[in-house]
């Protein structure tokens, strides 16, 4: 790419689900379109809007809302069909490309900030979130040699993986095997996650499985490129209070069932049914993931499946996807603060900056326009001119606490690092079901816990006992006169109770 190219403007909008940033894009685009016609193109970055049909549990924004302004990626794929993260950056790619070419401006929005985070600054992707795989991997031979070493039950587990993480509360034992597993393959990104942490430990096994590395080192070739830019991108993050969002977020989803939202999840279920049922479906079909994993279809899986379903288990069900609603609403903001800021703020220099904005959507109406829309309309002006912009900090009381971040580093290494586990000898009570703490201050503070002082304590009254134990021993067989191996005193004490 020439650098020509990279001066080429992209507008990015994210934030958490329910705070009108389609809306948002499609009042931008109208904006920029009153000096050309047709000015701008809104590029989703929504990974379940990217399927077809199923508008409701999708939350599409209706057509007549739209204006007008052209959706790219929208409504692409099939349900069932997967899509990964590095797919959509390459079709982005494209479609910025074409929009830079037609002289038009791209507006990527969605509330999938993974995807925009890997669009806007590249170079952190694995091979298999680059594309799917399309079938096994060549294998390096590091991996090989520890393969090797597997023990069998291990190298069973490895070619047998559990087809989703398992609950670490539920399956204690398959938890800690498949922790067993990482840090046989990989130990270095197996100290990075707790055994409990099922999710992660078993997608750095697919990982091995899927590109024929170890995913340490993957993160250490990617160290040592420091993160860049890829475009002249501006960037916003509309957020809002949880306490004003949430309730926000469960009137809409009461809203999603009046409208017809069982009727799509039904459909969703025949659709699965069907193509389970036929052999000739390919591999990239899964009605595991993509537009299953949306939120709505796992939760009245048991009221759909029930022959005469109770009212309360209907409203078991509402709860439950308000419920994974909020905590979906609460990751995403936790991503854009602890994930995407600190890449933006190491990847911006001197002389190339992403202006990167949170704009107060805590409000709707009359505010959300002075609040969001006329701030954005301003600064997205000024970004395109090459004038000066104003101080982000400065936009708001949110904006100024948000993005007030530790600088910290962002390479996958050092984020390795400073994540790392220790094992607190103290607290684990059973040597198969280690106490995991995080080092550093989550580790100084669990030396401070009732749990682990009380432990220690006892422990050292053990220890104590023992070792006056040890000495009677010693004393009465050496009035005895039995010779006595030298060092063979501290060999009564447990390996642990020792240092
Ligand atoms: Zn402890």
């Amino acid at each position: 790419m020439t650098v020509a190219a990279t001066r080429l403007p992209v507008i990015a909008i994210c934030g958490t689900t329910g705070v009108g940033k389609s809306q948002l894009a499609v009042e931008l685009a109208l904006h920029l379109s009153k000096t050309a016609p047709n000015r701008a193109k809104i590029i989703n970055a929504d990974a379940m809007q990217c399927y077809a049909g199923m508008d409701i549990i999708t939350n599409k924004m209706p057509e007549a809302q739209r204006h007008g302004v052209e959706h790219l990626l929208m409504g692409f794929k099939q349900p069932g069909e997967q899509y990964v993260v590095g797919q959509w950056v390459q079709d982005s790619m494209k479609a910025i490309e074409e929009t830079h070419k037609q002289n038009k401006i791209p507006i990527v929005v969605g509330g999938t900030s993974y995807w925009i985070q890997h669009l806007l600054f590249p170079n952190r992707l694995s091979q298999s979130e680059l594309h799917v795989p399309a079938g096994p991997p060549e294998l390096s031979e590091d991996v090989v040699h520890n393969l090797a070493s597997l023990p069998p039950e291990l190298l069973d587990l490895f070619s047998s993986l559990p087809d989703h993480p398992p609950s670490a509360s539920d399956d204690p034992t398959l938890a800690l095997s498949l922790h067993k597993l990482l840090s046989r393959l990989d130990p270095e990104m197996a100290m990075r996650w707790h055994w409990r942490d099922t999710r992660k430990v078993l997608r750095n096994i697919e990982i091995v499985r899927e590109t024929g590395r170890i995913p340490s080192l993957i993160a250490g070739e990617q160290s040592k490129e420091r993160v860049k830019a890829r475009y002249r991108a501006l960037c916003y993050w509309l957020y809002a209070e949880p306490d004003v969002l949430n309730p926000r977020l469960d009137a809409r989803i009461d809203e999603m069932i009046e409208t017809g939202l069982l009727n799509e999840i039904k459909e969703m279920r025949r659709i699965a049914t069907a193509g389970s049922n036929d052999d000739t479906s390919n591999r990239d079909t899964d009605y595991t993931l993509g537009l299953y994993q949306a939120i709505g279809y796992k939760e009245f899986h048991e009221y759909l499946t029930t022959q005469d379903p109770s009212d309360r288990l209907f409203h078991e069900s509402v709860d439950s996807m308000k419920h994974s609603t909020r905590k979906y609403a609460k990751r995403q903001i936790s991503w854009l603060r602890n994930k995407l800021l600190p890449v933006v703020n190491e990847a911006n220099t001197e002389d190339f900056l992403t202006p990167t904005y949170v704009l107060d959507a805590t409000e709707l109406g009359e505010s959300w326009r002075s609040r969001v829309l006329d701030p954005a309309l301003r600064i997205t002006d000024a970004f395109l001119d090459f004038r000066e912009l104003p101080d982000p900090k400065g936009l708001s009381s949110a904006a100024a606490r948000l993005l007030n971040i530790p600088r910290r580093p962002v390479d996958p290494i050092s984020v390795l690092q400073a994540r790392r586990k220790i094992i607190c000898q103290t607290c684990t009570t059973d040597p198969e079901q280690p106490c995991m703490i995080e080092d550093g201050t989550q580790w100084e503070a669990h030396r401070t816990t009732k749990v682990h002082r009380r432990l220690a304590s006892k422990g050292t009254r053990v220890q104590m006992q023992m070792m006056m134990q040890a000495e009677k021993q010693a004393e009465r067989r050496m009035k005895r006169k039995t010779p006595q191996a030298p060092g063979s005193l501290g060999s009564h004490l447990p390996s642990v109770l020792v240092k």
